[in-house]
């Protein structure tokens, strides 16, 4: 049974449809990137997956579960965590307040976040306002992991930062699926995805175009679907 199985995913801003049959699905322990040129319909598939549109056609499963149109609060008690974009933290904690206020039981604890992210571990009495764009990037990780989800999701998680503290984000993401974390990373930078991702979906105008392994996505694909 897939971790997270969509099917025929529709969903629509008032009038306006903006996925036609969205199909998606994450193994246990994968990583699997959601790719796709802007606005072609990512982030609605994300904030349908978690509960914040309610689609009008289509199926959401959570392992044995379906959460299509459930509210936000029970999907993400049922193991989802997201990374948002624009990495939200609480400004006016400290780092590792932040870190144990969003703490669930489960395999992820202080320690290991802290161990996965060192440099959390160093400006753990910082307030998140005063930390590094990266900085703050890794803390928002660190507390989606926090929650112990079975699927962590992470929009757009190194869109506007530095090259060198991008790779830091890859390297954190290849530990976690070294540790069997199973990941959905929404991103356009496909030569970083490349060697991590297990599986590519590729969204165009609402709908899954590609789905298979990274090296199925041959630079024709590429092109058509990812080029600017
Ligand atoms: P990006 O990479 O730019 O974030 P995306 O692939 O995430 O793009 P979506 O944001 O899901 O794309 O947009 C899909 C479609 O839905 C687009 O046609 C977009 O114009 C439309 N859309 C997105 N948000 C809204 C909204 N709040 N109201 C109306 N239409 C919207």
């Amino acid at each position: 049974m897939s971790l997270l199985e969509i099917g025929g995913l529709e969903s629509f801003y008032g009038a306006s449809q903006a996925l036609f049959g969205v199909e998606l699905a994450v193994e246990q322990g994968e990583v699997v990137a959601l790719m796709g040129r802007n606005g072609m319909g990512k982030t609605t598939t994300i904030r349908s997956i978690l509960g914040l549109m309610r689609p009008r056609a289509g199926t959401i499963r959570l392992g044995d579960r379906e959460v299509t149109g459930m509210q936000p609060h029970r999907i993400a008690r049922l193991g989802i965590g997201l990374v948002p974009e624009g990495r939200r933290c609480f400004p006016n904690l400290t780092v590792q307040e932040n870190l144990v206020a969003a703490a669930r039981p489960g395999v992820w604890t202080l320690a290991r976040v802290n161990d996965l992210f060192p440099r959390l571990a160093e400006r753990r009495d910082q307030y998140a306002n005063t930390l590094s764009g990266g900085e703050q990037q890794m803390l928002a990780v660190g507390r989606a992991l926090m929650t112990n989800p079975k699927l962590l999701i992470l929009d757009e998680a190194t869109e506007g930062l530095a090259p060198v503290i991008r790779q830091d984000i890859w390297a954190a993401i290849r530990r976690l699926k070294a540790e069997g974390q199973s990941i959905l990373v929404v991103d356009k930078t496909l030569a970083e995805l490349m060697p991590v991702a297990d599986r590519c979906f590729v969204l165009e105008k609402g709908r899954t175009v590609f789905s298979g392994a990274p090296a199925m996505l041959t630079a024709e694909l590429q092109d058509r679907y990812l080029g600017v």
